[in-house]
């Protein structure tokens, strides 16, 4: 059963309405076929309900089902997953100055202190292996909360960053709050999301959902962020198609228009495991249309490529920077 009372978790409205239920083992089998088992994180709840704040138009889910340590450690064995190399970083990283404290929240291994020169940085980061890899190239991360670091070190850095991370957290009030608690007045806060504006919301994602994902944003819910926490909007900045998700966008834009053309239901095509349910056979035929699907991809991508299609779109990330007052 849904929560009637429930509160948006950016701006705490009670105007959030239902867009979606999705069955949980949905997302089971999806990360089955993937090779994890994340039975465990949804203990016995069969639907998670996926809402929309009429407010700021945050989308988010509920119940709350995160991912904990031993889930995080079986998708960092994707190397996607901590990418060293991110094009907001070149974006953030011009925003700061060599006489400047950092405080990266979320930070990895600390990939965005070899970006930026500054006059001291300090990493937040939960992972174990991440805090490992940081110390092991001398970078200073630490395991803790930004609301706990808010009581040891309040008002004391001029820019305080996060790089998609915002879009994990559940709590994304309390976070913002530890976040521009850290910061001193005329300090800068940068937040990095996927922008669910752009190609990324055009075909249904497991891994843009719990216990991967919990929020989607856009820019009104990133504007909405100034004016809950008296905050001066500087800049949002949509990125274009980066070359790193280049490929991706290719992929995704073809296998929209193949099942746009084809007349297919992407769910049922994307989502294997619906097909699994009924039979073996149909999971193998899902797998002989989707490799078929990437071929087909691989060479009409030659064609989008040749005329750079992708540059009349938006792209993966969108970063919005604050002024604290
Ligand atoms: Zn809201």
């Amino acid at each position: 059963m849904l929560d009637t009372n429930m509160l948006c978790p950016n701006c705490s409205s009670h105007d959030v309405y239902e867009i979606e239920i999705i069955p949980t083992a949905d997302l089971i089998n999806y990360y089955k076929d993937n090779g994890m088992d994340v039975r465990y994180l949804f203990e016995k709840r069969e639907v998670l309900h996926k809402l929309r704040c009429g407010e700021c138009s945050l989308v988010f889910f509920s119940p709350v089902v995160l991912g904990d340590d031993f889930f995080y450690s079986c998708l960092q064995k994707g190397d996607w997953y901590y990418q060293d190399e991110k094009p907001e970083y070149d974006y953030v990283a011009s925003l700061i100055k060599p006489t400047d404290k950092v405080l990266d929240v979320g930070s990895g291994r600390g990939a965005f202190s070899k970006k930026i020169k500054c006059d001291f940085y300090q990493g937040l980061e939960f992972s174990e292996s991440a805090v490992k890899l940081a110390e092991k190239d001398g970078i200073n991360v630490i395991p803790e909360m930004v609301q706990d670091h808010a009581q040891k070190r309040s008002e004391y850095y001029d820019v305080v960053s996060s790089f998609q991370v915002l879009e994990h957290v559940s709590d994304a009030r309390g976070f913002l709050e530890g976040s521009v608690k850290c910061l001193r007045r005329g300090g800068i806060l940068t937040v990095a999301v996927p922008n669910c504006e752009s190609f990324l919301e055009w075909r249904k994602n497991y891994l843009n959902m719990p216990p991967h994902h919990q929020l989607h944003w856009n820019e009104k819910a990133l504007r909405k962020i100034a004016q809950v926490h008296g905050l001066k909007i500087k800049q949002v900045y949509k990125e274009p198609v980066s070359e790193i998700h280049r490929e991706s966008f290719y992929s995704i834009l073809l296998q929209t228009m193949r099942d746009k053309l084809a007349g297919v239901k992407e769910d049922r095509i994307n989502f294997a495991p619906q097909i699994a349910r009924d039979s073996e056979e149909s999971l193998s035929e899902w797998r002989e249309k989707r490799d078929f699907a990437h071929r087909v991809a691989d060479v009409l991508k030659k064609g989008f490529r040749l005329i750079r299609l992708h540059r009349l779109f938006v792209g993966h990330t969108i970063t919005a920077v604050y002024e604290k007052r």
